[in-house]
């Protein structure tokens, strides 16, 4: 069982189970005493070679567990998709802001793996009785995640696909902001390439709806204290004042939606 009074050292788990989510997204579950995880909330994961940043996407006090589920992009997440249940991993964390439940009725939006944060939103907000529409969206329809456990908690699930293989044919923003003139929202919360969250950042804006967003950055130690996720001129470090910033933080924030710095804090620009 992990000791979250030493949050930062990693502490050493047997994966519990391990759920295959899509072809490229797997779920990995572990023994975790659980305390106050707030949706959004991230762990660094360590796989004994290299450390990355994953946000929590399942949080179960009943059972002790949590889960982290993972896109495989490149050399850390295939070597976490190769691993099997009982094998090791290092955790460390929570880490960072997490999302505010707030208002009666709220629209969240998911897109691709930026559905982990949105599907631990979505279970907390329906516990406590809010009105969620949740937007789970993929390029298409062997890429959706989450569909059927979010059925069980009562939110509105709306798949949507790039390609009109499942749900609606489109783009998430074109929902989202479909919706936003429909119905009477409090707020909209959002995880997903920064490419969608920058246009879901511009229809929040016009339609003066607050949104909060789960932002990525390059992480390395997750303390705050190496600066390489600091984003330009506000400086504020993504690991600790965010990931999960409000609308008119991300207004302050010069290069969202036009760039990010990659290991060497060189530009890459989207
Ligand atoms: C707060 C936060 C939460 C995240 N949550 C999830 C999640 O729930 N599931 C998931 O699959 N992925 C998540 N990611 C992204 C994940 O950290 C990267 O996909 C992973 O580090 C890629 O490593 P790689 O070696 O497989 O791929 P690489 O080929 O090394 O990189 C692929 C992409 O991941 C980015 N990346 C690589 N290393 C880091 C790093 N240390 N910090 C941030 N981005 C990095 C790169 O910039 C590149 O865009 C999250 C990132 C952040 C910052």
């Amino acid at each position: 069982m992990l000791r979250t009074d030493i949050t930062n050292f990693p502490q050493v788990l047997k994966i519990k189970r391990i759920v295959e989510e899509t072809p490229t997204v797997k779920t990995f579950y572990f023994p975790w005493e659980v305390k106050g995880e707030i949706p959004g909330q991230f762990l660094m994961l360590w796989n004994f070679q290299d450390e990355k940043p994953m946000s929590i996407s399942s949080i179960d006090p009943v059972n002790d567990e949590i889960g982290i589920s993972v896109k495989m992009v490149g050399p850390f997440t295939q070597s976490l998709h190769k691993l099997q249940e009982n094998d090791l991993l290092g955790l460390r964390g929570p880490y960072g802001t997490g999302f505010q439940i707030a208002g009666s009725k709220v629209l969240a939006v998911g897109g691709g793996i930026g559905m982990a944060p949105i599907a631990t939103f979505t279970e907390e907000a329906s516990k406590i009785g809010v009105d969620v529409d949740v937007i789970t969206a993929a390029t298409t329809k062997e890429e959706i995640i989450f569909q059927e456990r979010l059925n069980t908690t009562g939110a509105n699930v709306l798949p949507t696909t790039d390609d009109g293989s499942h749900g609606f044919c489109g783009f998430a923003t074109e929902l989202a902001e479909k919706l936003i003139k429909e119905e009477d929202y409090d707020m909209m919360v959002a995880c997903g390439p920064e490419i969608m969250m920058k246009k879901l950042l511009d229809i929040s804006n016009q339609y003066q709806l607050p949104a909060q967003f789960s932002m990525e950055r390059y992480m390395k130690c997750a303390l705050g204290i190496c600066g390489q996720c600091c984003v330009d001129d506000v400086g504020w470090r993504i690991c600790v004042e965010g990931p999960v910033l409000w609308g008119d933080q991300l207004m302050m924030i010069s290069e969202f939606g036009k760039y990010h710095r990659d290991s060497s804090g060189v530009k890459k620009y989207f």
